[in-house]
């Protein structure tokens, strides 16, 4: 993969470029692909941003949400628009797998593409790019993206709301380790570009319905397994349990951190039955690699201390193999 540099000169004349991010967006997958997609277009690119599917609700204000297109609802027009572009920007993932939908089309284009992610273990298809497993985030990033053009003074309030959002989420709302003298600094300079810090919290953290929140407080409750002696707690939630208190796909986004809060517990797992498959969400803090963990025994892969993978055998047989697999390796 050349340097994202090396990509500059293609950028110097009006293209038509298509940007896309992972399936079951996060707000650094959104906030990095709309913030880019609001950049580009002020430097005068015809863009379309591509989701590989539907956005969770408490991302839906974000700017540019409306120009945005969703394969799973219009799989025509997105793949129309990947044909149609020059350049192809894939965002907040390295892998074409972890596009569900778009892994062959985007496998198939022959079209330059650009990388521009922070998750381990790149693979090798991409033409220039930046992978920095480092980042705190993909906003981050895009932010470093724009500074490398010099065009600082083109972010706007729709931008910086884009990227704050990413940078945000992905770091906890500040508190892990990734946030650098760097990140600090880019959200003051975000500031200085208009931003309004307290919308964005208030949007994402405190929209849920009263249903997610009594969703939380049974699943605290009735779901969650504590292993003191292996440091580990773990929360399985089947179809029947999602179906409760009315909550939407998007309402068990984060429930994997809150075991984390108890003293002494440093590595939580959240398992959740889904139609075609068992997804597993794993949070660590401090030395515990989670990344590795997902890559060795669940398919998947991630960040040292946030990562995630998948099961193809039942929602049962994961807990049990998941649980064998605590006392086998025992976390300290
Ligand atoms: P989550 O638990 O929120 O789904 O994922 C946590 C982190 O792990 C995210 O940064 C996500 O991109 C990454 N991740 C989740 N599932 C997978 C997977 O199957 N493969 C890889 N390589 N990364 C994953
Ligand atoms: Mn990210």
């Amino acid at each position: 993969m050349r340097s994202i540099q090396d990509a500059f000169p293609l950028l110097q004349t009006p293209r038509r470029i298509f940007i896309t991010t992972h399936h079951k967006p996060d707000g650094d997958a959104i906030g990095s692909m709309l913030g880019l997609y609001h950049y580009l277009v002020k430097k005068g690119h015809k863009v379309t941003p591509v989701s590989p599917g539907e956005i969770p609700e408490f991302l839906e204000w974000i700017p540019g949400v409306k120009e945005m297109l969703n394969y799973e609802a219009k799989p025509k027009e997105s793949l129309a628009a990947l044909k149609d572009a020059e350049l192809i920007f894939c965002l907040d993932f390295n892998d074409y797998s972890r596009t569900k939908h778009l892994e062959t089309a985007l496998a198939e284009a022959t079209q330059p593409k650009i990388l521009i992610d922070h998750h381990l273990f790149p693979k090798p298809y991409w033409d220039y790019g930046m992978s920095i497993p480092e980042k705190s985030s993909t906003c981050e990033m895009v932010f470093d993206f724009i500074n490398l053009f010099n065009d600082n003074a083109l972010i706007d309030t729709d931008i910086a709301e884009c990227l704050y959002t990413g940078v945000m989420t992905d770091t906890g709302s500040f508190r892990f380790p990734v946030t650098s003298a760097s990140v600090h600094l880019m959200i003051s300079n975000l500031l200085q570009h208009g931003l309004d810090h307290t919308k964005i919290h208030e949007n994402i953290y405190d929209s849920w319905s009263e249903g997610r929140m009594r969703f939380l407080g049974y699943v605290l409750l009735e779901k969650m397994e504590v292993f003191h002696n292996y440091h580990a707690a773990l929360i399985c939630l089947s179809k029947k349990d999602m179906g409760t208190y009315g909550v939407q796909s998007g309402d068990s986004e984060g429930l994997v951190n809150y075991p984390l809060s108890i003293a002494n517990i440093k590595f939580a797992t959240l398992i959740t039955e889904r139609n075609d498959e068992v997804k597993m969400s794993f949070r660590s803090k401090g030395s515990f690699d989670v990344s590795s963990f997902a890559r060795q025994y669940f398919d998947g892969g991630g960040h040292f201390n946030a990562s995630g993978g998948r099961t193809k055998t039942s929602f049962k047989e994961t807990i049990a193999y998941f649980k064998k697999i605590l006392s086998d390796i025992h976390p300290q």
